[in-house]
């Protein structure tokens, strides 16, 4: 296992839409497996392949009670409500948001034996779905965001994409 690189806000792979899986073998299952021992290592409750730089449907979430779970060409078949928390990603550092977002929503996928399941999920891990399925489909949680709310984090969104966000976490 591996901890992969992330990509961040700026770079390209994160604004494309990637594309379905269609068979698992050896290579979606060591993706997987260095994919959940990166959301770990830098303390995300979710992480989607774009983020390591591969343009593929597959999302790993931590949930408390079911530990972590696999989906792969992930749909959202089902959503209800509404709710407006704060939300920050892996890919967007020191960058923090609340985002309009259902509160329920039920998502159909594929596991790791090609298997389809659904799953229910609501309020924090209903977010997180939402946010990690948006970033298959080229989006960020920052493009959800009102148009005013965005230019009060122009700045710290330039510095993340070019590079700086570092130096200005140490000054
Ligand atoms: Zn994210």
């Amino acid at each position: 296992m591996a901890i992969l690189k992330l990509e961040k806000y700026g770079s390209s792979v994160l604004r494309e839409k990637s594309l379905p899986v269609d068979k698992i073998d050896d290579e979606i299952r060591r993706l997987v497996q260095d994919m959940i021992e990166t959301m770990y290592a830098e303390s995300g409750v979710g992480l989607a392949a774009p983020q390591v730089g591969i343009s593929k449907r597959i999302i790993v979430i931590d949930t408390e009670e079911e530990g972590v779970i696999v989906l792969i060409n992930p749909v959202i078949v089902k959503k209800e409500g509404e709710l407006h928390e704060e939300e920050g990603c892996l890919s967007v550092p020191g960058v923090y948001s609340p985002v309009r977002r259902f509160s329920r929503v039920t998502v159909e996928a594929m596991d790791l034996n090609e298997k389809k399941f659904q799953i229910t999920q609501e309020g924090m891990l209903a977010i997180a779905l939402q946010h990690e399925i948006d970033h298959l489909n080229g989006y960020l949680f920052v493009d959800r965001l009102n148009p005013a709310r965005r230019l009060m984090l122009k700045d710290e969104l330039k510095n993340i994409e070019e590079g700086k966000q570092d130096e200005v976490i140490r000054e």
